[in-house]
């Protein structure tokens, strides 16, 4: 899998582009519509994930369906509070096909009611939930302090050592 990182949109978010075997997924399009088609050229979009529902993760997804016929995937927990339609409501534990490799939606709530991480081979996105100083904020409409901490434990399970971890915002890094 070719993993490429953008970094778009006022709050610097990490938008990331998934390639194999000439077909794409993308992660959280928050803006950069232009840089994120140019980098898919050529490759057929299957589907656009939205970690959760935070403006700076989503606002670029509708526009790049538009442009792509891309699916896009969101978690049920995140109906109350977007203002788009998504193709799919995710539960979690589903198993999305990129070319010939397989992404794990893992439900993982606490910053919001429906973040996700989505599962690799050996690398995961944890959009707001985990970054390389720490987890994301339970503050806003949506958030959980507890929920967090128990989706904190989950992960701890599903993220081995050498595991490369792509968040949200900021570097990657590696367990
Ligand atoms: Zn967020």
């Amino acid at each position: 899998m070719e993993i490429k990182q953008l970094i778009v949109g006022p709050l610097l978010t990490n938008c990331y582009i998934l390639i194999s075997d000439e077909e794409a997924v993308v992660i959280d399009p928050g803006a950069g519509l232009k840089k994120i088609l140019k980098e898919i050229e050529g490759k057929k979009l299957n589907y656009i994930i939205l970690t959760h529902y935070h403006w700076d993760h989503t606002l670029g997804a509708q526009k790049l369906k538009e442009k792509t016929g891309a699916k896009i995937l969101i978690h049920k927990g995140e109906k109350d509070f977007i203002k788009f339609q998504p193709d799919q409501f995710l539960d979690g534990g589903e198993e999305i096909r990129v070319g010939n490799e397989y992404l794990k939606i893992i439900h993982t709530p606490g910053h919001t009611k429906g973040s996700i991480c989505i599962l690799g081979e050996n690398f995961i996105f944890t959009g707001d939930t985990i970054f390389e100083d720490g987890v994301g904020r339970t503050d806003l409409p949506g958030g959980s302090e507890e929920d967090l901490k128990k989706s904190l434990e989950k992960l701890e399970k599903i993220i081995k050592k050498g595991m490369k971890i792509y968040p949200g915002h900021g570097e990657s890094f590696e367990k």
